[in-house]
């Protein structure tokens, strides 16, 4: 049981949902955050996918890290079936969802949402893709205090350079492009990561020699040992605060929690938004309807406001299947930062002379440390992955069939396609002389693209969301694009294989379908429900020009907890 009514009621306790849930109890109010599932390292859910546990969480002293290390182990395949959208009792299976093609939409249930799978990437985005784009209502300049403040909470700091990084940069620096040193990107470059994951310790660095067991006290910080898509419980035995990787649960949760002025209910699905409507007026939130997703008993809560942070598939979801007012934007507009693939194979010799030893070893370092910015056309970035899911990403699915379909001549890669046979088996075997780079593509908005329902199609929450996804001609060109430079920079560093996915759309940064300016005002309000706010990447008005966009959905939520105090308390 939770009280029956609240200030205000958060919708999701995802990336963003928690940071306005801070915000918000800092200021005085009394807040519910209702998270569809599991708590993981919290005392009242010793056993989140086994038993119910307690009702709700309402103190900081609830959070344990040796909870947390006992259920965020280090064996990907496990971390990985446990980390997935749907119930915290597994045995249940998924929440489907439709999405086109051989994609998939990367989305995670439980208190962090799909920070638990983030990689920490935290850039701004960039200026123009705010500015010149037209589709915001507000300034970049707008989110300056925010980010700020995003940025202090998370530690965003640079990534530290292992070899993987090393050689991205020497190739980038091979093609011409110069070195970038500002947060506010407005020409192509490169530059370590900004990540929201904390410095290694200093005796971690190659020359210091360590060689202890890297567990907290006697490591602090990253450990440098990837990870951080299976949820990162590192350092292993470091209180709950301090694990490197400052995903929301880690970094949002805790500050909630300790305003003493929220509550948050996991194996809470919420089903519908309730409203009242005077007399020919607006109508205005009143509170909403969730599921327990043990029992399957609803319960109905009321609060002054509601924010959606349910993320942007759900949260057009719940609006349509709650009897809100019709809006031609609600659910569309979906940007996904249409992705790619492109990786190098190199000759241990090659490596040898370029890096001091035949391996890139990309476990080592973090999963995520080196990027090159081009505003305009999105992001390339390293990617430091285990060699099972560099495969499946690299080699295991293509929008244009096998290798052996496609003809490389006069393409700048050697080999493009889903790979296969003698061919497959001499790049797996290469995977220690391998880097993987990552394309992200700066789509746009367009109407086509988003989330529906359809009455027949449902689960025990309604009606699922259905998503199309279809890339424009510019969406492709961006990518080629992108593409290209990612070839010519491993080229440049030596690479003697460059081989491209031509990966199928995939939803790994998901956005943009409640967008500022169409369904939300300037604040983030709903244009056609009182009260009702939206604090999750559906909000963003694009997809950030192809910047990463956590940090950017994290200081729209923190500008629009302030609007709610602004306007209704
Ligand atoms: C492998 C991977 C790596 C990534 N790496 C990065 C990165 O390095 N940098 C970056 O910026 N982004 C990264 N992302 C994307 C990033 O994680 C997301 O963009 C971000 O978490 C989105 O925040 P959100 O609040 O919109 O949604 P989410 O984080 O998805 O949160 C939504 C929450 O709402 C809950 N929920 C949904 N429906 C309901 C309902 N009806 N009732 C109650 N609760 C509900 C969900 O369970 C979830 O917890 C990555 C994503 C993946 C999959």
């Amino acid at each position: 049981m939770v009280a029956d009514d609240y200030d205000v009621i958060v919708v999701g306790a995802g990336g963003d949902g928690p940071v306005a849930a801070w915000k918000l109890a800092d200021a005085g109010l009394s807040v519910l955050v209702l998270e569809a599932g599991p708590f993981y390292g919290n005392e009242k859910w010793p056993k989140p996918s086994e038993e119910p546990g307690g009702a709700v969480s309402s103190s900081v002293a609830d959070l344990s890290g040796e909870l947390l290390d006992e259920q965020f182990t280090t064996r990907e395949f496990e971390m990985v079936n446990k980390l997935l959208f749907g119930p915290a009792d597994h045995e249940r299976g998924f929440w489907f969802r439709k999405f086109p093609g051989d994609g998939a939409i990367l989305q995670c249930a439980g208190v962090g949402g799909t920070t638990l799978h983030y990689t920490g990437c935290h850039p701004r985005a960039y200026p123009a893709s705010i500015d010149e784009q037209g589709h915001w209502p507000i300034d970049y300049a707008d989110l300056l205090p925010y980010y700020w403040e995003i940025e202090t909470m998370c530690e965003v700091t640079p990534a530290p350079v292992t070899a993987k990084e090393e050689l991205f940069f020497r190739g980038a620096a091979a093609a011409g492009w110069p070195l970038l040193h500002d947060h506010n990107v407005t020409e192509p470059g490169y530059r370590p990561q900004p990540n929201a994951i904390r410095q290694p310790d200093p005796k971690l660095h190659v020359d210091a020699g360590y060689d202890g067991d890297f567990t907290y006290p006697e490591v602090q910080g990253d450990t440098l040992a990837l990870g951080n898509i299976a949820g990162n419980p590192h350092p292993r035995g470091a209180p709950y605060e301090e694990k490197a990787k400052r995903s929301s649960n880690v970094s949002f949760v805790p500050a909630a929690l300790a305003t003493g002025n929220v509550s948050i209910r996991p194996n809470a699905f919420v089903t519908d938004i309730r409203t009242e409507t005077p007399l020919g007026d607006t109508p205005s939130v009143t509170g909403v309807r969730f599921r327990d997703t043990w029992s399957g008993r609803t319960e109905r809560v009321d609060a002054e406001v509601v924010i959606l942070a349910a993320g942007a598939i759900e949260t057009p979801r719940l609006w349509l299947n709650a009897d809100l007012p019709r809006n031609e934007w609600v659910g569309r507009g979906l940007t996904i930062h249409f992705g790619d693939n492109v990786m190098g194979l190199w000759k241990a010799d090659d490596l040898e002379e370029r890096l001091g030893k035949g391996t890139v070893d990309q476990h080592e370092g973090q999963d995520i440390a080196a990027r090159f910015d081009y505003p305009g056309l999105g992001m390339l970035q390293t990617v430091g992955t285990t060699p099972g899911v560099g495969a499946i990403l690299g080699f295991g699915a293509s929008a244009s069939g096998f290798t052996f379909q496609n003809d490389p001549t006069d393409a700048p890669w050697d080999t493009m396609g889903r790979l296969a046979g003698p061919e497959l088996k001499r790049l797996l075997a290469g995977y220690p002389r391998m880097l993987q780079i990552l394309v992200v593509s700066d789509d746009r908005p367009h109407r086509r693209n988003g989330v529906t329902v359809t009455p027949g199609l449902a689960d025990e929450h309604g009606p699922i969301p259905v998503v199309n996804y279809e890339p424009s001609e510019g969406d492709q060109k961006r990518r080629d694009e992108l593409a290209t430079i990612a070839a010519d920079i491993l080229r440049e560093a030596g690479a003697s294989h460059v081989h491209r996915s031509d990966s199928p759309p995939t939803a790994l940064h998901v956005h943009s379908t409640m967008r500022m300016g169409e369904v939300l005002d300037e604040a983030c309000e709903a244009h056609d429900v009182d009260r009702l706010f939206v604090a999750d990447h559906s909000a963003l008005s694009n997809g950030v020009g192809g910047a990463n966009p956590t940090n950017t959905g994290q200081a729209l939520a923190a500008r629009t907890a302030d609007k709610i105090l602004e306007r209704y308390f």
